[in-house]
């Protein structure tokens, strides 16, 4: 009998399967098939290997709340048949993505791992193999029949990292992104080292639960010096706005100008909820630490804690889609869902 695992590689597109247009010199996605072709290699692996791709590959910047329903869908489908999952997507908005597949996924206890590249898989100096083989693997990876990852995972550049922990952090270096405040679940060296103390253990087997009802009525807002009156009213004052992330200094502080306080304290009385994150890429938010962050903490404002604001953002469009109760919505949100959080 076959034991060997079953992976269903998913193609959204970016760079990993992108060629130049020799007329105009853009990269441009092509068609997956050319994709496999590009890696023999992947034969050798383990396991068994599926794909299904996107109809059109997209670039990742062109991603919205749809096409992660498409992925969480195609994921739910094939959740029986398949031990784990490679999502091959542009690094652009791969955190975002990873963040919502976290929120989507309730209850997943199979690997789904999101990859992609810096260089196209056909250019010589490509990262893309090495980013490839090494998902599939971590995705076949198993321990006494059971998947050693259970979340969702972001692989890059020799390191696997929980996806709604991470945030692109350069845009040229193949080392592309990081995880300021959680430590990767895997390192690739001569041997997979695996952190088994660092990876997400499902509290109970529960079936999967997709949810793929987001509600985009949502903002950030990074506050700067000079932030006026008016730009801060003209964002609260969005209509049909349901929540903010509010990308604040240092440990979650905030000017205590009355006016900026005032503007706060009226959206939060009609109902808007406002996430402090820190805009620091590493680090905390301690609300009440200085006099600064105190007044935020005194009119209810939500504690992000160590959250990225990409967590933070598609954290608020699940919690939204899924109607959470305004009493509850704090508490909630304060609360580690899938290990975004402290
Ligand atoms: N623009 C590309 C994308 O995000 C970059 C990449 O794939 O890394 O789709």
């Amino acid at each position: 009998m076959d034991k060997k695992p079953n992976i269903l590689l998913i193609y959204t597109g970016g760079t990993i399967g992108m060629i130049k247009d020799y007329e105009s010199g853009a990269l441009k996605a092509f068609d997956f098939n050319n994709l496999v072709k590009s890696i023999p290699e992947l034969s050798q692996l383990a396991c068994n290997i599926d794909s299904v791709s996107f109809d059109k590959p997209l670039d990742s910047s062109n991603m919205n709340p749809g096409h992660w329903a498409s992925i969480a869908e195609l994921i739910n489908e094939n959740y029986t048949v398949y031990d784990g999952f490679v999502v091959l997507h542009g690094s652009d908005t791969m955190s975002y993505t990873g963040s919502a597949l976290s929120f989507m996924l309730e209850n997943l206890d199979k690997p789904v791992i999101l990859t992609g590249s810096q260089l196209p898989i056909g250019d010589l100096r490509t990262d893309a193999k090495e980013n490839l083989i090494t998902s599939i693997q971590i995705a076949a990876l198993q321990e006494k029949g059971k998947p050693v990852i259970r979340e969702v995972g972001l692989y890059f550049e020799y390191k696997l990292y929980r996806a709604n922990r991470t945030t692109k952090i350069n845009a040229e270096h193949f080392q592309a992104f990081n995880s300021p405040n959680y430590p990767p679940l895997i390192e690739s060296g001569v041997h997979l080292k695996v952190y088994n103390e660092y990876i997400q253990k499902p509290k109970s087997i529960r079936r999967l639960k997709v949810h793929t009802r987001l509600n985009t009525n949502v903002a950030i807002l990074k506050i700067f010096p000079g932030l006026n009156e008016s730009v801060l009213n003209s964002v609260l004052n969005i209509p049909n706005l349901r929540a903010i992330v509010l990308e604040t200094y240092g440990a979650g502080n905030a000017p205590i100008e009355k006016w900026f306080l005032v503007c706060l304290r009226k959206a939060i009385d009609r109902g808007l909820h406002i996430v402090n994150v820190t805009q620091c890429s590493g680090g905390s938010v301690i609300m009440g630490q200085y006099e600064t962050s105190r007044a935020l903490a005194k009119m209810q404002v939500i504690n992000g804690k160590d959250i990225t604001t990409e967590a933070a953002i598609t954290k608020l469009m699940y919690m939204l889609g899924s109607n959470i109760s305004s009493k509850l919505f704090k508490t909630i949100f304060e609360t580690s869902l899938r290990g975004e959080m402290k």
